[in-house]
C-alpha cells in the first residue's frame, strides 16, 4: 500500500519498521543528515507526520516550523522530550506507544534488582580475573521476601508488581492517587522510602516529577536500601543520589536511565554498588518491533482516516 504523504523520521528505527515506512510513505530521515536542522527546515512545508524516538526532543520551534503537520508519533511511552502543549496549540495529535513495552520494562526491573542485590556484575568480574582461584567472592544480600515499594503504580508498575509477587515480598507504592490494586499505599513519598527495602521508579519524567526522588527521600530509604530507577533520569537528583551512595546513606542502585544521557558522570560509574545500564529498558528485538509497528499504525491511522490509536492529547 502507498501513501502519498511525507513522513520525517527523526531517529533509528529497528530495520523492518523502516522498510514499512519506506514502502508506505514518501520518507525523510533526519537523523542521517549531518546538519539536522537545515535538513528539516528544507522539508517545512511538505511535512505532515513525525515518527520520533523517546529521547528526541520535539521543540515548539520546531512544532510551529511545520504548518502541515498532523501527527508526531512518539517511540516510547514517555512523551517528555515533545513540546505537547505546543502540538495541542497547533492542532498536532501526539501519540506513544503504551502496553507494547510493559512486560519488557518489567524485566529490566526485576533484572536490576536481582543484580544489585546479589551484586553480579561484580561477581562475574570477580570470576573473570580469575579471583575464584583465591578467594570466595563475599556474600551479597537476599532479595526473595524483602519489602518493594513502586513510586507510580501505572502500565509498567503493576506489571512489575505482578512479577515481585513470586519473590514473596512485601509490595507498596506512592502514586499521586490511590489504585484499584491490592498493595499497600503510602500517601507520602517519604514514608513509602522510609518503610521498603528497595524504592523502584517508574514515573513519567518532565517537570512535574524532576527530582521527586531527592536528599531527603534517600536519607529515608536508609542504609540497607536500594534504589532502581527505569522511569527517566530527570525524576532523581543525580547529585543528591551521588552523594548518598559515596557515603552509605543508600546501600545500592540499579539504574537505567540519567539526567544527561548518554553522558554518565565518573563519580557513578566508579561506584561498586551500583548496576548501571544504557536505558535498555525496552530495547529487545520483539519490543522494539511492537513499539515501532504501533508508531507506524498510528501514522497510518492518522493520514489515512484522521485518527489515532493511542493518543496523548
Ligand atoms: P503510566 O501508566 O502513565 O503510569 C505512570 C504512573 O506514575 C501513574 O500511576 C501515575 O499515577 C504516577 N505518577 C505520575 N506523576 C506522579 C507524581 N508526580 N508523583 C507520584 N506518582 C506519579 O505510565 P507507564 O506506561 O507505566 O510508564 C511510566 C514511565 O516509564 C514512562 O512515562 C517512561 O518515562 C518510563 N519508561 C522508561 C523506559 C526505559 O527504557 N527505561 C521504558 C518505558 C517507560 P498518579 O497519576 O495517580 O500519580
Amino acid at each position: 500500500m502507498k501513501i502519498e504523504k511525507n513522513v520525517l523520521i527523526m531517529s533509528l528505527f529497528p530495520n523492518k519498521i523502516t522498510k514499512l515506512f519506506d514502502e508506505t510513505f514518501n520518507t525523510f530521515k533526519s537523523y542521517e543528515q549531518e546538519n539536522a536542522e537545515k535538513f528539516i527546515e528544507s522539508l517545512s512545508d511538505k511535512i505532515e507526520a513525525i515518527a520520533v524516538m523517546g529521547g528526541t526532543a520535539v521543540s515548539s520551534e520546531l512544532i510551529k516550523k511545520l504548518p502541515k503537520l498532523k501527527i508526531i508519533a512518539n517511540y516510547g511511552v514517555g512523551y517528555d522530550a515533545v513540546d505537547v502543549k505546543q502540538a495541542t496549540l497547533s492542532n498536532v495529535k501526539v501519540t506513544n506507544t503504551p502496553d507494547v513495552l510493559n512486560d519488557e520494562v518489567a524485566d529490566t526491573a526485576i533484572a536490576l534488582s536481582l543484580c544489585v542485590y546479589k551484586n553480579i556484575a561484580l561477581a562475574n568480574q570477580f570470576l573473570l580475573e580469575k579471583k575464584w582461584l583465591k578467594s570466595e567472592y563475599p556474600l551479597s544480600k537476599k532479595f526473595s521476601g524483602t519489602k518493594f515499594g513502586i513510586l507510580g503504580m501505572g502500565r509498567i508498575g503493576k506489571t512489575i508488581a505482578k512479577r515481585i509477587e513470586s519473590f514473596n515480598c512485601e509490595i507498596c507504592y506512592h502514586s499521586r492517587n490511590q489504585k484499584d490494586v491490592k498493595y499497600k499505599y503510602f500517601s507520602k513519598l517519604e514514608d513509602l522510602a522510609e518503610y521498603v527495602d528497595t524504592l523502584c521508579v517508574i514515573t513519567p519524567g518532565g517537570e512535574e516529577t524532576k527530582h521527586l526522588v531527592n536528599a531527603n527521600v534517600l536519607q529515608k530509604l536508609g542504609k540497607n536500601g536500594f534504589l532502581i530507577n527505569i522511569a527517566r533520569g530527570t525524576v532523581i537528583d543525580q547529585k543528591a543520589l551521588i552523594y548518598a551512595l559515596q557515603n552509605n546513606i543508600i546501600r545500592g542502585a540499579g539504574l537505567d536511565v540519567f539526567e544527561n544521557e548518554p553522558n554518565v558522570p565518573d563519580d557513578l560509574i566508579n561506584l561498586n554498588n551500583v548496576i548501571l545500564t544504557p536505558h535498555i529498558g525496552s530495547a529487545t528485538v520483539e519490543t522494539r518491533y511492537d513499539m515501532g509497528k504501533l508508531v507506524y499504525d498510528n501514522i497510518v491511522q492518522m493520514l489515512t482516516t484522521n485518527t489515532t490509536l493511542s493518543p496523548v492529547n
